[in-house]
């Protein structure tokens, strides 16, 4: 199964992220705000994987957390949104990993 091209670019980008931060680590007299920096692009690059992953190809275990399954228009897949995609102000809405936003029916 090929990833999609979302999951794809996000994997490329925590890649690069990750090297980076490897990299910056090995770097004798790195100052301490470049480090954090990086430890910090690195992180959201692994939360921006992570949310794309459980969404597009959750575990078996990730499915019984799945607030709400759809069909995502945008990106023409079916979406399966847990409480990390759910709306930071809007608890009855989840963020699609489009960007959309989805009613969460309970
Ligand atoms: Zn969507």
């Amino acid at each position: 199964m090929a990833l999609h091209f979302l999951a794809e670019a996000a994997f490329d980008d925590l890649l690069v992220a990750w090297r980076h931060h490897d990299d910056l680590k090995r770097t004798p007299k790195v100052a301490v705000t470049r480090l954090a920096a990086s430890r910090s692009a690195l992180e959201d690059a692994r939360s921006r994987m992570r949310r794309l992953r459980e969404a597009l190809y959750p575990t078996s275990d990730e499915h019984e957390d799945v607030l709400v399954t759809a069909l995502c228009s945008v990106l023409d897949e079916v979406v399966h949104l847990n409480w990390r995609h759910v709306h930071p102000h809007r608890p009855g809405v989840a963020v699609c990993i489009c960007g959309e936003h989805i009613a969460i029916h309970r």
